[in-house]
């Protein structure tokens, strides 16, 4: 198959990969239709992450299942999609409050698997915001619990999030719409990948 590969700070390239195995009893694997660009992923882009050259791009996929593992039993081949950036076990003691973005088990080094491998360093004037008294909320947001009212909305036709795709593109074009998206070209509010 082929993915979108990050090569080295500012460069991205196309490339054939091994296609995935089932590895584990709960994964599935899905043949993607459409998948966006990310602000998320312009991070990694510019080499502000951790995530190491020859790491393959794409969060926002959409796409039909082609194989489940064992273990799966809530979807199955044939079902569509949509994947959210939170990589979450779905059993620890925050996925089952629907906190999936602060998932206990499946990024054994910090809490929560945005990405599945993004993680930044922080540096917050913590002493302004004490000596201003100020209150903040912090974190992803914990997409799978809110994911199927967006859904319906959707179709129910009250949120239309589409209006904010620019740019509907081959992933041969991803390249050139890194580039010109990391560089904030005008008219670049939201590009995606149609397979
Ligand atoms: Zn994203
Ligand atoms: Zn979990």
């Amino acid at each position: 198959m082929k993915a979108i590969i990050c090569k080295e700070p500012n460069k991205v390239t196309v490339e054939e990969v091994a296609d995935p195995k089932i590895e584990h009893p709960g994964d599935a694997i899905i043949r993607l239709t459409s998948s966006g660009i990310c602000e998320s992923d312009i991070h990694m882009y510019q080499g502000r992450t951790v995530a190491k050259p020859g790491k393959v791009l794409g969060h926002e996929p959409v796409g039909v299942i082609e194989e489940v593992g064992s273990a799966v039993t809530s979807f199955k081949k044939e079902d569509r999609v949509v994947v959210t950036f939170n990589v979450a076990c779905g059993h620890c003691m925050n996925c089952v409050r629907g906190f999936t973005s602060a998932c206990l088990t499946v990024n054994p080094e910090i809490v929560g698997g945005a990405f599945g491998y993004a993680k930044w360093e922080y540096i917050l004037p913590l002493g302004q915001l004490w000596e201003k008294g100020l209150t903040i909320g912090t974190g992803q947001t914990p997409v799978k619990k809110t994911i199927l009212m967006l859904r319906d909305m959707i179709i129910a036709g009250i949120a239309r999030p589409s209006f904010i795709v620019s740019h509907r593109i081959s992933i041969e074009d991803a390249p050139a719409a890194y580039r010109e998206f990391s560089q904030r070209a005008d008219g670049y509010t939201k590009v995606v990948i149609k397979f």
